[in-house]
């Protein structure tokens, strides 16, 4: 071999050498960042754990509470709202009713025909408006205007499967998802306007009286027969699918329950209902308890949300925010582990730029390479080429949140139960007692391993007898026909027979 080849190989040797040298430093780098991540993930585990006898003191603090917001107006984080439904749909009911649903930036009108027991719903039909912006914040009296103009439109299209007796009003059942302070069940005082809604003159004034006096100047004849929130509304279109449902639970954007209370557990009543029950609103995303497994990352979110301090138990377990831990937690890895690169990736540091939608495709992920995941990320996130490894390590981060929220939901249903004396196995050995939960919102509908979590615990928390007699249901659209349903129970016709 002469000089020049001999050389050239010794450089060649270097040359490979020092890539070699590159790839392990590099490698024993990406092992290194992913050990500080892994960490992380570790801690996080540690601080949402949720074993089982934490929750029980989760659910023995969501019943004292329950009772504690019960005696006395302001007495509990609960509000435990008095509803003024004190009779739930039977099945009997009959005739024409429409509902109001406004909750939001949409809202839908909604007629249907009853048919009693045998006859059932034999009609329904609904249509969907969407609000435009500058009505949100612009008068009282525009807003209310628009929206009684698009139910007189949607009254005008009736068709004639749908009968209204000679003589009557048409009765509406008007689902409001703002928080109101009731005084009868078709009447409410707004106490703030939330969602992107700002309009000053609303607030402190009774939103069925706004509504009427529109549809009065709408030349529409109808009447409010009802009030009601979403989670009553759910809870009235399960009663009126399942006789055996007791509460309902919403798992949407936000989350609420309401239930059936015994009027002589409510001391801060100040009407005798003759059914002797009256739905209770318990506005429970502001539940807390010291046994909530809070982190660093939950009180950080608090502490730059718009309600500091206030529905913390929302804050750990509803789609608005399980997507935001989420991106917390990625942004700790990113920072002090440097999980996807040198650079923290700026979209990233954006609040709220990943939803818990984009959450619950990654945690379903069920493809070999994780594609979802690395999809996800890369568009969600601008986090390019993203290695299985790093994938996963994001798939764990989901587990453990999601796990985590559906846990403590879960124990708040149990608390419910307790309250109820529904925790145990019916004593009497005949008795086919059923408990039914009616469950609702888009976060228990599509995410699926929460649902399955939350199921699970709830049935871990019975015990095996218990649970036998408890279901947990998906209510199909009860807001909407809910309220109708309400409606149709509180009518002030069937009053005037009555009395
Ligand atoms: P809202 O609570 O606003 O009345 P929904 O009950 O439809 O409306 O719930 C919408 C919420 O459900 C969204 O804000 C989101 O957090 C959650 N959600 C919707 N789709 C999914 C999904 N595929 N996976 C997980 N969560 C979802
Ligand atoms: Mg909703």
């Amino acid at each position: 071999m002469g000089k020049v080849a001999v050389g050239a190989a010794v450089v060649c040797a270097a040359a490979a050498c020092a890539v070699a040298v590159l790839v392990v430093r590099r490698r024993m780098r990406t092992t290194g960042r992913r050990a500080r991540a892994e960490e992380v993930l570790r801690v996080l585990e540690e601080r949402c754990a949720t074993p089982i006898g934490k929750l029980r003191e989760v659910a023995d603090d969501m019943t004292a509470e329950m009772v504690a917001g019960l005696q006395a107006e302001g007495a509990s984080k609960l509000k435990m709202l008095v509803s003024y439904v004190d009779n739930l749909p039977t099945g009997d009911e009959k005739g024409l009713f429409y509902a109001l649903d406004l909750g939001g930036t949409n809202f839908r009108v909604l007629r249907v025909q009853l048919g009693g027991k045998e006859g059932r719903v034999l009609k329904q039909e609904y249509e969907e408006v969407s609000i435009p912006p500058h009505l949100m914040v612009g008068s009282s009296n525009e807003l209310f205007d628009f929206i009684a103009a698009a139910l007189a439109k949607f009254v005008a299209s009736e068709g004639e499967d749908f009968h209204l007796p000679q003589g009557r009003h048409r009765e509406l059942g008007f689902t409001f998802s703002f928080p109101v302070k009731q005084s009868s069940i078709a009447s409410g005082i707004l106490i703030k306007w939330t969602k992107g809604f700002c309009i000053d003159e609303t607030v402190g004034e009774d939103v069925v009286a706004e509504l009427t006096k529109a549809m009065e100047r709408q030349g529409l004849d109808m009447k409010v027969a009802a009030l009601v929130n979403d989670t009553i509304g759910t809870l009235a279109g399960g009663r009126y699918d399942d006789s055996d449902v007791i509460a309902a639970v919403i798992l949407g954007t936000g989350t609420n329950a309401a239930y059936v209370e015994r009027a002589q557990a409510i001391p801060k009543l100040n009407v005798v209902p003759k059914s002797g029950e009256m739905v209770i609103n318990m506005e429970w995303g502001n539940f807390w308890s010291p046994h909530l497994p809070m982190t660093d990352y939950d009180k950080a979110l608090d502490f730059d949300s718009l309600n500091p301090g206030e529905q913390i138990y929302e804050k750990l377990i509803s789609g608005m925010y399980l997507g935001e831990i989420l991106r917390r937690v990625l942004l700790r890895m990113a920072k002090e582990a440097s999980l996807f690169g040198d650079i923290v990736p700026s979209k990233l540091e954006i609040p709220f730029v990943l939803r818990t939608p984009h959450m619950s495709a990654m945690h379903h992920d069920a493809s070999p390479d994780l594609k979802v995941v690395g999809t996800k990320l890369k568009e969600v996130l601008g986090i390019p080429n993203t290695s299985w490894k790093t994938r996963k390590l994001v798939v764990n981060v989901c587990d453990v949140i999601a796990k985590r929220g559906a846990r403590i939901a879960a124990a708040g249903i149990y608390g419910i139960l307790k309250k109820l004396g529904r925790d145990t196995a019916p004593t009497d050995t005949a008795s086919k007692r059923r408990t039914v939960i009616a469950m609702d919102g888009g976060l228990y509908e599509h995410y699926a391993i929460f649902s399955k979590w939350l199921q699970s615990t709830l049935r871990e928390l019975l015990g095996e007898e218990a649970s036998a007699s408890v279901v947990v249901k998906l209510a199909n659209d009860g807001s909407g026909i809910g309220a109708a349903l309400l409606a149709a129970s509180h009518s002030q016709y069937l009053k005037l027979q009555e009395s």
